[in-house]
């Protein structure tokens, strides 16, 4: 262990717990120097942690819907009161601006103030007098231990999609955060246990695979949500499913934003350059391919979007104005910049280098804008998520074969278009292969009380996230059929029937 730098250990039954054994470093990206160490779990912790998400389960089950509500409120007024202490966390471990931070705080407690409305979105199906004296209805009951395994990139956000309809569906709760920013999922137990949940109910154990794959292979882990890469999200949907457990497991994305020749030209640059360098590129919403419709439109937004990134201010993310921070780790930036040699030798034409911009001469881990032009499908650059500030423009003749490249990509999280024609936005609303369609908005991210998912390999599972789709991945349903009966009227043997 190094001198000065913090200890993020575990939280297990309400009990913070000190980190004993392996550690990994959490840098500082913007300073590229080590901040903290975060514990690596392993087996003995996740078990620690299942078992007491169990123990506390019932009771938490048997709270009435309200007053399970009732703690999240003050969860979420606890958030708020510390927003700017959790936003500095954030910025500090990923490296994105303060007020990007922010913003992903407030984007996961509207969850939390979805969920907060638990006991009108449990309230069941009822079908009166279905037959002589009975009744049939449905009820939706929580499922047991969920866990949740989560990426780096939104270390508080994508938690709130997960924990928050977990718990006020009744549901107990072991968050895996990341290892490269560990902070928030302690701060977030820590507010939770403040805003009265009981011990056991919510449990943090930090580490990598080693911690993943014992909580996958609990017995009594009844769910399983993931968020990350695709290939790791392949192998928890593959594991956790074939021990018969419940599981949503989100994966990779390649974006595209397809520009029409009608497009707002002002409107649309400004907002590819915020969808696609906004927190470096490390957003599964990223917009990482525009999709230019003629050579006229990509010759003026190749044009424009250069000019545009030329005056981006790279810095810190708590520097006043700051656009894009560092990425998060140093191997990262390695591997986004490698890519950018990759896209050169592929033939594509390398308008804006990232890996010449005066940023990158400091310490953290800094890496320019990048920004290709005549990219080609088949080049893996396009293939590919980078995940890194790297924009590709791809030609096309026409909006069907902007619809054909897309149907065609591996990945199907988000698309967009920009247009003022609103028979071409209906049409690519109707035809276009990806989970969550944009018109005139560059990063079509849902509300907390619509439901979030891609398609394709960027969704394993039935269900997407929060929203609705929460509501029904953390319950099961039940459908009751009863009889009442003030008679002496023996039932009948025969089916009852409609007829
Ligand atoms: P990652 O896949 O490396 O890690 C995600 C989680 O899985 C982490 O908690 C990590 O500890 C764990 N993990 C890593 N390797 C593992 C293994 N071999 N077995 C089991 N668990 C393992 O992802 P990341 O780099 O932290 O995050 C970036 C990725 O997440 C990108 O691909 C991005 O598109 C994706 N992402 C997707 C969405 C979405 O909604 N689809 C949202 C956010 C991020």
């Amino acid at each position: 262990m190094q001198l000065n730098v913090r200890s993020i250990g575990h939280f297990i039954g309400g009990e913070e717990i000190a980190p004993h054994g392996e550690t990994q470093a959490v840098w500082n990206p913007a300073r590229g120097e080590q901040q903290a160490e975060v514990a690596l779990g392993g087996a003995a912790e996740a078990a620690a942690a299942v078992e007491s998400a169990q123990r506390a389960f019932d009771a938490w089950a048997a709270r009435a819907p309200q007053q399970r509500a009732s703690v999240l409120f003050r969860f979420r007024e606890l958030m708020h009161a510390n927003l700017d202490r959790l936003a500095a966390l954030v910025s500090g471990e990923h490296g994105k601006t303060r007020d990007d931070a922010r913003a992903e705080v407030l984007r996961g407690l509207d969850v939390v103030d979805f969920a907060c409305g638990i006991p009108q979105l449990l309230k069941g199906e009822f079908s009166a007098g279905v037959g002589r004296e009975i009744d049939a209805y449905a009820l939706r009951q929580p499922l047991g231990v969920c866990v949740g395994i989560t990426p780096f990139n939104f270390p508080a956000m994508v938690p709130m999609w997960m924990f928050p309809v977990a718990l006020a569906c009744g549901n107990t709760f072991v968050l895996k955060p990341s290892e490269r920013d560990p902070s928030l999922g302690i701060e977030m137990a820590r507010l939770l246990r403040d805003a009265g949940l009981p011990p056991g109910a919510f449990n943090v154990v930090n580490g990598g695979v080693a911690a993943v794959d014992a909580l996958i292979a609990h017995r009594q882990v009844a769910a399983v949500s993931f968020v990350g890469s695709t290939p790791i999200a392949r192998r928890v949907f593959a594991a956790a499913s074939e021990r018969g457990k419940r599981v949503q497991a989100l994966g990779g994305a390649k974006n595209h934003l397809v520009v029409m020749p009608d497009a707002d030209m002002d409107a649309t640059v400004e907002a590819l350059v915020g969808a696609a360098y906004g927190s470096a590129g490390e957003r599964c919403m990223a917009i990482s391919v525009a999709v230019a419709v003629g050579d006229a439109t990509a010759d003026d937004l190749v044009a424009r979007i250069a000019r545009r990134v030329a005056t981006l201010v790279v810095d810190a993310g708590d520097v006043p104005g700051v656009e894009m921070g560092p990425l998060v780790t140093r191997e990262h930036r390695d591997r986004v910049a490698a890519y950018v040699g990759l896209g050169c030798a592929e033939g594509a034409q390398l308008v804006v280098d990232g890996r010449s911009h005066a940023a990158t001469q400091r310490e953290g881990f800094f890496l320019g804008p990048t920004l290709f032009d005549r990219v080609t499908a088949s080049m893996r650059i396009y293939r590919e998520e980078i995940f890194g500030p790297v924009l590709c423009v791809v030609r096309v003749p026409s909006l069907d074969a902007a619809l054909k490249l897309i149907d065609a990509h591996e990945f199907g999280n988000g698309a967009s278009i920009f247009t003022r024609d609103g028979a071409h936005a209906r049409y690519f609303e109707r035809n276009v292969s990806a989970g969550m369609v944009g018109i005139n908005v560059p990063i079509p991210v849902p509300m907390a009380f619509h439901s979030f998912g891609g398609w394709k390999a960027s969704l394993f599972g039935d269900h997407h996230v929060h929203g609705p789709e929460g509501v029904r991945f953390y319950t099961r349903l039940k459908s009751v059929t009863a009889r009442w009966s003030e008679s002496a009227d023996r039932q009948g043997f025969s089916m009852p029937t409609s007829g």
